[in-house]
């Protein structure tokens, strides 16, 4: 581990990068500090541009042998002390003690390129090699996941629902067993935290309550400044714990986005969707659909994400107890219902195209979810369609009906749709334009991930490189990239999904 022979790049870029490696600044036992373990003969897969001007890095560094070395384990820049943070968390319901970063590195954590906002970013190596929280594992991730989570990263960005982001994947020549043998590949997370619930847990369950506090108060300091100056600063923290997580289960919901492994070690404190495993997107709209094959009973199931949210606040919650008082939890949990609600109302009613808030829109939305079940219709596919719906027309003349099977559910919704757009004097050509900037063309359909991740197996990346340049700006038409907007064929539907990566 040293600097990359490279006499030739430019050292204004990663090594002039600022670091405040803030979470190192916890105890010692908080964490592993370690080297990361490098991959041989890396090759870059594809960057992305906006994550790497976040990190006020520019063009020049995309081409540095120094940034490829970085993102793949082999160099780093003065300043950075890579640990392997120590957390725990409930898995499928059950408590796990023996979780950590078990394959990625916290490399650094940086300043960003605006230094108004004074934000860090944390850099992240997943794949990086064992650590003290392995357990079993080998420490590694294949290209095949690596590539998932970097294009959904960057497909959630464009759709404006709160994520990590991915700056980079690159794959190596060494070789991984999984259900077959893999290709090695890494990827650098960014995102401004990488605390999780079970980072709390982790302290709660070893009764570690000096610790508990620290963590609570480090977290509080560096990214939730606002709750200090509450009267009661934990449960501020809490409640905007509660709200973001709430509001992202609506974005999912809305989106009709699966994430697959909704363990509490994989939530975000700051809300963000997080850890990106066997995810989904819907297809043909299929309520209970579990995308991930090892998810037995359905637990993760998308139509059961927003209860799960709340269970796992529960879970967070309860580490908090030893600082809080239960009934101030429970307040604050008990309003998880009606914020959930009224966002996940306010991005359909978005989706419909509807400006106005009527106390039948509830109804109206419950049961558009239910014909589109009935129907297994398209989810992404319809609502971008309904923009092109002509609100003076019969329904029996919409080209939208042949969507659905059940044809005369949907001539019933659509009376009611046309109704509603007359309550609000709603102008159609007015509505298509708002429209398809909330309803997306294009978004990662697992078959489409699949086709890159087979192509980027034979060493071609270009497809991972441009569904990153669709997905980075999924509302636009993009005529080159029509192709991406195609329906799922036979095979790349409900695609049940492997948890190995
Ligand atoms: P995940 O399902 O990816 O959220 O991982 C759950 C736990 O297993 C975390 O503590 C991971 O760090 C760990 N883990 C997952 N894959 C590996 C691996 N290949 N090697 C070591 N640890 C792993
Ligand atoms: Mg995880």
């Amino acid at each position: 581990m040293n600097k990359p022979d490279s006499s030739n790049y430019k050292l204004a870029g990663i090594d002039s990068l600022k670091c405040d490696n803030h979470y190192a600044t916890l105890p010692a036992h908080f964490y592993n500090k370690q080297m990361p373990d490098g991959i041989s003969d890396p090759k870059m897969v594809s960057l992305n541009p906006q994550v790497l001007a976040l990190l006020g890095l520019d063009n020049a560094d995309a081409d540095s042998d120094a940034l490829l070395q970085l993102c793949s384990g082999n160099y780093l820049p003065s300043g950075f002390e890579p640990l392997a943070m120590k957390y725990t968390g409930h898995q499928f319901g059950h408590y796990n003690p023996d979780l950590g970063d078990g394959r990625g590195l916290l490399l650094a954590q940086v300043k960003g390129c605006d230094d108004a906002v004074n934000t860090t970013w944390d850099l992240h190596l997943k794949g990086a090699g064992k650590t003290p929280y392995s357990r079993q594992g080998d420490g590694r991730a294949v290209l095949r996941s690596s590539i998932r989570e970097y294009l959904c990263s960057a497909a959630m960005q464009g759709l404006g629902i709160p994520t990590t982001q991915a700056l980079s994947v690159v794959v190596g020549s060494d070789a991984v067993m999984r259900e077959q043998v893999e290709q090695a590949a890494m990827v650098v997370r960014v995102a401004e935290s990488h605390v999780r619930f079970g980072h709390f847990e982790h302290f709660y369950y070893t009764q570690q309550l000096d610790d508990l506090k620290l963590m609570l108060d480090y977290t509080l300091t560096k990214h939730f400044p606002d709750a200090l100056t509450a009267d009661v600063p934990y449960l501020a923290f809490y409640k905007q714990v509660m709200t973001t997580t709430a509001e992202l289960m609506a974005h999912w919901q809305a989106v009709g986005f699966v994430h697959g492994v909704m363990n509490t070690d994989n939530m975000s404190i700051l809300g963000q969707t997080f850890d990106y495993g066997p995810f989904a997107f819907q297809d043909n709209f299929d309520p209970a659909y579990v995308c991930n094959h090892t998810d037995y009973s359905g637990r993760y199931a998308f139509n059961q994400q927003p209860q799960v949210g709340y269970w796992n606040l529960m879970a967070l919650g309860r580490a908090l107890t030893p600082f809080m008082d239960v009934e101030s939890l429970n307040a604050v949990l008990q309003t998880y219902d009606d914020i959930f609600l009224a966002k996940f109302r306010e991005l359909m009613r978005g989706k419909l195209g509807l400006q106005q808030v009527h106390d039948t829109d509830g109804e109206l939305i419950k049961n558009l979810l239910e014909i589109l079940a009935g129907s297994a219709v398209d989810y992404t596919y319809f609502f971008r369609s309904l923009s092109d719906f002509d609100s003076a027309e019969d329904a029996d003349n919409s080209p939208i009906r042949d969507q659905f099977i059940d044809r005369e559910a949907f001539d019933a919704w659509v009376v009611k749709y046309q109704q509603r757009l007359v309550l609000e004097s709603s102008v159609d050509e007015v509505r298509k334009v708002r429209m398809n900037q909330v309803n997306p063309k294009y978004i990662l359909r697992n078959y489409l991930a699949q086709q890159a991740i087979t192509q980027a197996t034979d060493y071609d990346y270009s497809l991972v490189n441009e569904l990153l340049e669709v997905l980075t700006n999924p509302f636009a038409e993009h005529p080159e990239f029509e192709k991406f907007a195609a329906l799922p064929p036979e095979w790349g539907r409900k695609m049940v999904l492997s948890c190995s990566s």
